[in-house]
C-alpha cells in the first residue's frame, strides 16, 4: 500500500497574492510558486506580504525544488526570500517564467543559491520522487502552466492561473486535449484557480483588447498615445505596439521594469518589434504627436512609477499636456483603486485625455470566469476538488460551481493557510491549521516587523503621539525641568498652547500625588506621569494617542 501524499498550503488561500503550497511524496517536498502579497492600507509601512516560512525552513532538507507556474510576483516574487532561508533548491519553470523571477533573484544576491532549470510545453519530468508534467495554460503572462503531478495516490493537478483563451494573441493555447487525456486516466485531486469565481459567462478573449486598441488610436490619431499596462504583459505590450506601428507611430518604452521585460521577451522571440520603430524615450520630442506612442509602467497606480510621475509633473521624459491621450490598459487590483483615481485625476488636471477600463474595454481579466471553470472540472472530473488562488469568498463560489457539475458535497473541501491534505487509501482528510501561515511583513528587510509593531503603526497614524519629559530630584521628589510635551498628531502645538498648559499642570498634579505618597521610585512617577496625561487628553479631547513618559531623576 503506498505512503500517503500530502498538501500543504501557506499560502493564497484566503486572500489574492503570497500563492504557495507544498507536495509530498515519500518524506520529500515540491514547492509549487511562492509569491508575495501586496499590503493593504491597513500594513503602514509595510513593502510586502510573504508566506511564513516556519514550516519550510523546518523541514529545508526535505525540499526537492520549486515550481514556478507563471511570471507573475504573487507566485514568484518571493522566492528570493525563500532562498534566503533554506538550502539552495532548484526552480523550474518556463524560460520566460525563470527570466521574469530571475532579476528580483539576482538583485538579493541569491542566483548562487539555485539553479533555474527550464521547462517545455508538454514536458514530462521526474524531479526527485515527483513524477510532473507541465501543461501549457493561457494566462496575462505567456508561458504559464499548469502541473500534473503523477503520485502513488494518483494525480494531482494543479492549474495554476488560467483562462481558457480561444483565440491567444501567441498561438499557444490552453493544452485542453492533453487535460482531457490526464482526466480521462483519473485525476486524484484538483486545485483550481478560484480568482474570478464570482464572475458569470466566459473571460473575453486577450485579442479582444487589439480591436479595441486599434479603435482608439484611429479615433485619438491626432494625439500623442502613452499606454500603461503590467510590464510582463508581453501580450498587451505586443497588441499595443502593433497598432500604433500600424498607425506609423513610433515606440519608446519607459520604466525600468517595461524596459527589462520588453529586452527579455525580445530576446526570447516572444515580442516581435521591428528595431526601425523602436525609439530612445530621450528622443521622443523629436516626434509629431500623432508619430509616437509610449508604452510605460505605472497601470495600478503605484506612487513611483512613470505614470504616476507623469500625472504628478515629476516625469522628466514625458511632459504631458492637451495633445496626449493616455490609456490605461489594466483594471486596478483590489486596494489600488484611490492611487488609480489619484493618477487619472493628476492625468487630466495635466491637460492629457484618459482612457480607462472604466470607460472603454481596453482591459480583459487573465483569469477564468465560471463557465471556464466549470468546462474544466467537467473536463478533468476530478475525485476531490480544492478550490486555490481567493479570498475566501472566491473559494466558497469556485467550491458551489463544482457540486453544480455534479460533484458530491464530501468531495469538494474549502481549505484555508495553513491546512494540510492527507491523499490516502480510502479518501482525503483535512488536518486544519496544521502548519504556520499568518503573515509575514517585509519592511525593508525581511521579518522585521511584526503584529504589534503594525498595531502601533495604525494607532500612531490614526491617533498620533504625545511625549512628556520631566527630570525630578531622586531626593526630594521636586521637579527640576519640565515637564515638556511633545506631540505628533494629537494638537498642533502652535494653536494649542493654553491647551498643552493645562497638560502639563495635569502631569505635576499627577506626580505630585505620587511623591505626596513617598513613591519615589522610577516605575511608580513614570506611571503617574503616564495616567495623568492620559486622562487629562481623554477628558479634554476624547482622543486616545500614545502617551510616552521620560522620566529622568537626577
Ligand atoms: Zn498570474
Ligand atoms: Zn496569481
Amino acid at each position: 500500500m503506498p505512503n500517503p501524499v500530502r498538501v500543504v498550503f501557506l499560502g493564497g488561500l484566503g486572500e489574492i497574492g503570497r500563492n504557495c503550497a507544498c507536495v509530498e511524496v515519500d518524506e520529500r517536498i515540491l514547492l509549487i510558486d511562492c509569491g508575495i502579497m501586496f499590503p493593504d492600507p491597513d500594513m503602514p509601512g509595510v513593502d510586502l506580504v510573504l508566506p511564513d516560512f516556519t514550516y519550510l525552513r523546518e523541514n529545508a532538507e526535505r525540499i526537492e525544488g520549486v515550481v514556478l507556474t507563471h511570471g507573475h510576483e504573487d507566485h514568484g516574487g518571493g522566492l528570493a526570500f525563500l532562498l534566503a532561508e533554506v538550502a539552495p533548491v532548484p526552480i523550474y519553470g518556463s524560460a520566460l517564467s525563470l527570466g521574469l523571477a530571475r532579476n528580483r533573484i539576482e538583485e538579493a544576491g541569491m542566483l548562487s543559491r539555485t539553479e533555474l532549470i527550464p521547462v517545455t510545453d508538454g514536458e514530462r519530468r521526474q524531479i526527485g520522487p515527483f513524477d510532473c508534467q507541465f501543461i501549457p495554460v493561457t494566462h496575462s503572462v505567456p508561458h504559464g502552466f499548469a502541473t500534473a503531478i503523477y503520485t502513488p495516490q494518483g494525480t494531482i493537478l494543479h492549474s495554476g492561473d488560467f483562462k481558457l483563451d480561444q483565440n491567444p494573441v501567441d498561438g499557444r493555447m490552453t493544452d485542453l486535449a492533453l487535460i482531457g487525456e490526464i482526466g480521462r486516466r483519473g485525476v486524484r485531486l484538483l486545485l483550481s484557480d478560484s480568482t474570478n469565481a464570482e464572475e458569470a459567462g466566459h473571460t473575453p478573449s486577450e485579442s479582444t483588447v487589439g480591436i479595441v486598441l486599434r479603435e482608439l488610436f484611429w479615433e485619438h490619431s491626432q494625439k500623442r498615445i502613452i499606454a500603461a499596462c503590467f510590464a510582463s504583459h508581453i501580450h498587451r505590450v505586443q497588441q499595443i505596439a502593433e497598432v500604433a506601428i500600424e498607425g506609423g507611430r513610433s515606440i519608446a518604452f519607459l520604466g525600468r521594469s517595461m524596459q527589462q521585460n520588453v529586452r527579455l521577451a525580445r530576446s526570447m522571440g516572444l515580442l516581435e518589434l521591428p528595431d526601425d520603430r523602436l525609439v530612445d524615450i530621450e528622443e521622443i520630442d523629436r516626434f509629431e504627436p500623432s508619430q509616437i506612442c509610449v508604452i510605460c509602467t505605472g497601470s495600478q497606480g503605484e506612487p513611483m512609477s512613470a505614470l504616476a510621475l507623469m500625472a504628478a509633473h515629476e516625469n522628466h521624459r514625458v511632459k504631458l499636456g492637451a495633445e496626449d491621450t493616455v490609456i490605461i490598459s489594466a483594471h486596478p487590483i483590489p486596494g489600488n483603486e484611490a492611487n488609480v483615481s489619484r493618477v487619472i485625476g493628476g492625468l487630466h488636471r495635466a491637460g492629457a485625455d484618459v482612457v480607462h477600463s472604466g470607460l472603454a474595454p481596453v482591459h480583459v481579466s487573465g483569469h477564468a470566469n465560471q463557465e471556464e471553470l466549470k468546462f474544466l472540472l467537467n473536463l478533468v472530473t476530478p475525485e476531490f476538488f480544492v478550490p486555490v488562488h481567493g479570498e475566501y469568498r472566491h473559494l466558497v463560489h469556485h467550491a458551489r460551481l463544482a457540486t453544480r457539475t455534479g460533484m458530491a458535497e464530501g468531495k469538494v473541501m474549502i481549505c484555508e493557510d495553513g491546512d494540510m491534505l492527507v491523499i490516502g487509501d480510502e479518501g482525503i482528510d483535512v488536518e486544519r491549521r496544521f502548519a504556520p501561515a499568518g503573515y509575514l511583513y517585509v519592511d525593508g528587510v525581511v521579518g522585521d516587523v511584526g503584529r504589534g509593531v503594525l498595531r502601533d503603526r495604525r494607532q500612531l497614524a490614526n491617533e498620533g503621539i504625545v511625549v512628556v519629559i520631566v527630570t525630578i530630584d531622586g531626593q526630594t521628589g521636586e521637579i527640576v525641568t519640565g515637564p515638556e510635551i511633545v506631540t505628533k498628531g494629537w494638537v498642533h502645538a502652535t494653536e494649542a498652547e493654553e491647551l498643552l498648559e493645562e497638560a502639563k499642570e495635569a502631569v505635576r498634579q499627577s506626580l505630585r500625588e505620587a511623591i505626596d505618597q513617598e513613591a519615589l521610585d522610577f516605575e511608580t512617577l513614570r506611571r503617574h506621569a503616564r495616567s495623568g496625561l492620559q486622562k487629562f487628553i481623554t477628558s479634554r479631547t476624547r482622543r486616545r494617542p500614545a502617551v510616552i513618559p521620560v522620566v529622568m531623576e537626577v
